[in-house]
């Protein structure tokens, strides 16, 4: 018997099989899909097996006419495989589309005990526990003791040993993996600014001028109102030093210490059944043909388009009991974020222990329990965050992607994959029903489900007839002409009033996506943008400088405002205790349940939070994105939006559509019972189509306008983007990368595809490397993947003579 088997070395010359001879004790449990132990060259690999062929009488044959010699597997790590045929031709697949080495993408679909240190042991089964007489002293001591580390049984039991993967074939045993974080809390080191707004100027000032690490966290945390962050993430952001953060500390400026996240809120939760409720006429009309493609158990893609609050949930739960019925397999993924408990209840509830939950909040042996419940086939339904796509199920029959146009579905680290696309090769390959759900589609769905790609399903109403919220937009500059400079409106702070008098709650919503640094004239709405890219620049406060990130343009602040001479431009950022602050100021008793980075990096914080909001204990909940999804507050009557312009102006082409679908998901907060809903929108462009979108719920005048602007601009879906990214710790270095790269593609692209820069990425350096990109923009490329891939290859011994990093990143998501 023959193994081909993949072996870890994740470089291009590896990249294909090899093959090994199995020897006759370990055959009864070699199967496609398991990992094993191999030797390679003078080291000892683990590798997958991706085929198992009987021997040829007479296999392949040298030019000095002898059979070469195989070598022979040495171990096989589970016994039962972890990868099926099916994810094993998805590996390949993504190896190809995401320019990755396949063992890498093979990899990225295990959990990630099955990657480490993690212990292998045995285990008796229950056949062996119930038998009478066991003459095998390991066997006996498999039973006296429950579990025996498999590398001790291969110690003291030698000769025995060798039957082991007999016996587990025969089902006398199992073996596991353990790993020792099951106990232990999940925490990590924070970083607290102890400086107040007023005070950090002074710190500044104070820091002699060569401290300028110590500055740039200083000044990056202040950004962020002064909300903990990781040291992890500080020091990937900003590349500074651990150091840097101990003198901040000794300073007093800084306090670092463990933070405990949230662990499995589910366990020891009792859940009630469900009430299934008849369809409303909507969902009847959208459910009829997903049924159908249910029933005929074939392909198919489905959009549905629905406004929140229409159902959507109700009919993914109905499709996914219609799967179980025909006794096939189904994922739902959600976005991290609203992969809340009240939606896990929900599921819970429905379908019993008949769902595995994957999400990020587990520990890795907890994670690894749930998907071991999908690869023993104890669970039909899993629901997760992105990685969730690549559950092991064997006879796969739905798939449901809920807010489909989130971008937490693209993993940001190779192999930057999106689960929108795993999902339809894999719907594609096993015959299943995809449906994608959102209120807001991404642009580019839209745009192939308008064209017949995806079967366009819509529901216009919410469940009940409830309306959907009355939406004000008010214009910020008018409020400063009227002298009004505080953060709340007079119509804002009116409707506040009004609601704290009749005691009904309300969400106040600070919209602060990524950096929130760029130029905007305080008078007229005026941002100051790029010329030859159609996009905002980004505010530098060390040079005062504004620079656009994707082709270098950079122009000095400006004092006065380009367009109207204002002096009032500058760049722009609130944080929510500022918020909080001024709520306490201008309404004096007003109980505020602040939720941000802050309050809820404490175990079961966000679930207290939102629970002492449900029970009415708070009047206002002030947040940021976190707030803005699925949640459902009876009484909420009221949702304010402190400025809508700190995500339209963001560097990303984008900007637009990801303000759009913000503020069409918060205004879904409002109104979702028996009381109606007003939502105050803040914005100092309130003529940004966007914008006014958005006030009237027309997703299709959005849709129409956007893709003229997309067209204009030749971004997606008319165009497609690959963005490749160079490292290095020196600049001349990264540069020279960039350049050979730039060189080799030039003439091996279409006439019609632009090649973008080599130019400094917008986070120039991260963990003391520089970094400089290229961008391709294509539309009709059918080889791209070749292309890159050959200019990969050509790359792959000048990157490693210099140790220079390349990443690639097909249809990028994150352009900052
Ligand atoms: P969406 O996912 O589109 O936001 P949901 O499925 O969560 O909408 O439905 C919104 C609310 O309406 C939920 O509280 C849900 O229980 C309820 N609901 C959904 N469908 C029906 C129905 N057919 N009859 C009565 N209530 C329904
Ligand atoms: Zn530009
Ligand atoms: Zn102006």
């Amino acid at each position: 018997m023959i193994a081909k088997v993949i072996v870890d070395v994740p470089v291009s010359r590896t990249n294909r099989p090899f093959d090994y001879l199995v020897p006759d004790w370990l055959q009864p449990l070699m199967d496609v899909g398991s990992r094993v132990i191999v030797p390679f060259g003078p080291r000892k690999l683990q590798g997958y097996v991706i085929e198992v062929a009987e021997m040829e009488e007479s296999g392949p044959v040298e030019p000095n006419g002898k059979q070469p010699a195989l070598r022979e597997v040495e171990q096989i790590l589970d016994d039962v495989p972890p990868l099926t045929p099916e994810l094993i031709r998805l590996a390949q697949w993504m190896s190809r589309q995401y320019l990755c080495p396949w063992v890498t993408a093979m990899q990225t679909l295990l959990p990630s005990v099955l990657k480490g240190k993690a212990e292998k042991v045995l285990v008796p089964t229950e056949a062996l526990e119930r038998s009478v007489a066991v003459g095998s002293p390991l066997l006996s001591e498999l039973l006296a003791k429950g579990m025996l580390p498999a590398a001790d049984a291969e110690k003291r039991f030698p000769q025995e040993a060798l039957l082991v993967p007999g016996w587990i074939k025969a089902g006398w045993l199992a073996s596991e993996y353990r790993v020792k974080d099951r106990v232990t809390r999940k925490t990590v080191s924070c970083v607290t600014l102890l400086l107040k707004d007023e005070q950090v100027e002074e710190a500044l000032a104070t820091l002699p001028a060569r401290a300028e690490q110590m500055k740039r966290v200083i000044r990056h945390m202040a950004m962020f109102g002064g909300e903990p962050m990781p040291v992890k993430e500080l020091l990937e952001v900003l590349g500074i030093n651990r150091s840097t953060l101990k003198s901040l500390e000794q300073k007093g400026y800084v306090r670092i210490e463990e933070r405990e996240v949230y662990r499995d809120p589910y366990a020891n939760r009792r859940f009630t059944q469900a009430v299934r409720h008849p369809f409303t006429p909507e969902q009847a009309a959208v459910w009829a043909p997903i049924a159908q493609a249910i029933d005929e158990g074939r392909f198919a893609s489905f959009l549905l388009h629905g406004v929140t609050g229409s159902g959507k949930t109700e009919v993914y739960m109905e499709a996914i009991e219609r799967t179980l019925a025909q006794g096939r397999e189904a994922i739902f993924l959600v976005p991290e974020i609203s992969l809340t408990p009240q939606m896990v209840e929900r599921f819970k509830s429905r379908f019993g222990n008949r769902v595995a939950v994957l999400h990020s909040a587990l520990s890795q042996g907890e994670r690894y329990d749930e998907w071991r419940k999908i690869l023993h086939r104890q669970v039909q339904v899993v629901i997760g965050a992105r990685s969730a796509i690549f559950a092991p199920f064997r006879n796969l029959g739905l798939i449901v992607m809920d807010e489909e146009h989130e971008a937490s579905y693209k993993q940001e680290e190779t192999p930057r994959y999106h689960a929108r696309d795993v999902a339809l090769w894999r719907a594609r390959e096993t015959g299943s029903v995809l449906i994608m759900g959102s209120a807001t589609p991404a642009l580019e769905t839209y745009a192939l489900a308008a064209r017949g790609r995806y079967q366009l399903l819509t529901m216009k109403e919410r469940v009940g007839n409830r309306p959907l919220p009355r939406v004000h937009v008010v214009d910020m500059r008018e409020e400063l002409r009227e002298e009004n400079r505080s953060m709340f409106s007079r119509k804002l702070y009116a409707m506040m009033q009004d609601r704290l008098q009749k005691e009904e709650q309300m969400v106040l919503f600070l919209n602060r996506r990524g950096f929130s640094t760029f130029v905007m004239c305080r008078s007229c709405g005026h941002t100051l943008r790029c010329r030859h890219c159609d996009i905002s620049l980004t505010y530098h406060k060390t040079n005062h400088t504004a620079r656009c990130h994707y082709c270098g343009y950079t122009i000095r602040q400006p004092d006065r405002c380009p367009d109207c001479q204002s002096e009032h431009i500058r760049f722009f950022g609130t944080g929510t205790q500022k918020v909080e602050a001024e709520l306490a100021r201008l309404f004096p008793g007003i109980r505020v349940i602040r939720m941000d980075v802050d309050t809820t990096s404490r175990k079961g914080a966000h679930e207290e939070l939102l629970g002492k909001f449900r029970a009415g204990q708070g009047d206002v909940l002030l947040g940021t994105q976190m707030i803005a999804k699925g949640l459902d507050f009876p009484r909420v009557t009221l949702v304010g939006v402190i400025a809508a312009d700190t995500s339209l102006w963001l560097p990303d082409f984008r900007a637009a559509e990801k303000t759009f679908q913000l503020l069409t998901q918060v205004g879904g907060r409002a109104g979702r019972h028996e009381l109606a809903g007003d939502v105050v929108i803040q914005t100092y462009t309130p003529e940004h189509y966007s914008i006014r979108c958005a006030t009237r719920h027309d997703y299709q005048a959005f849709f129409q306008e956007e893709m003229l602007q997309r067209r204009r601009a030749g971004y997606p879906p008319y165009f497609r983007l690959v963005l490749v990214t160079f490292s290095h710790e020196d600049v001349p270095v990264v540069i020279r990368a960039a350049e050979e790269a730039a060189q080799f593609l030039r003439p091996r692209l279409a006439p019609t595809t632009q090649l973008l820069g080599p130019v400094a990425s917008p986070i120039a350096k991260v963990k003391d490397r520089f970094r400089f990109q290229i961008m391709l923009k294509y539309r009709d490329e059918p080889d791209i993947s070749d292309v890159l891939g050959r200019m990969a290859s050509h790359m792959d011994d000048w990157l490693k003579q210099h140790q220079a990093g390349m990443t690639i990143d097909m249809d990028p998501q994150m352009l900052l």
